[in-house]
């Protein structure tokens, strides 16, 4: 099985990284295909690239992962202890 690489469009915030997930390349046209519509179509992401996971398509929308935008998050709910 083969597959392919999608990076973000925009480094993620939280880490300064580009990320990036992989597809089965079965999805390759698929996905080329969806984000033409979603990019410069502006059709919803969900319906342009429906086989995405929700946190792939957050890196594409926003280039944070999934686990960055907990770690964002889970910062300011614990890190403060008592102050
Ligand atoms: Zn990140």
């Amino acid at each position: 099985m083969s597959i392919f690489t999608v990076c973000a469009e925009n480094a993620c915030v939280a880490c300064g990284e580009v990320h990036r997930f992989e597809l089965d390349s079965g999805y390759a046209l698929a996905f080329q295909q969806g984000f033409i519509l979603w990019h410069d179509r502006g059709v919803l992401i969900q319906d342009a690239l429906p086989f995405l996971t929700a946190g792939q398509r957050e890196i594409l929308m926003t280039g944070v992962s999934e686990e960055c935008w907990d770690a964002l998050f889970a910062d300011e709910d614990e890190d403060l202890g008592d102050e």
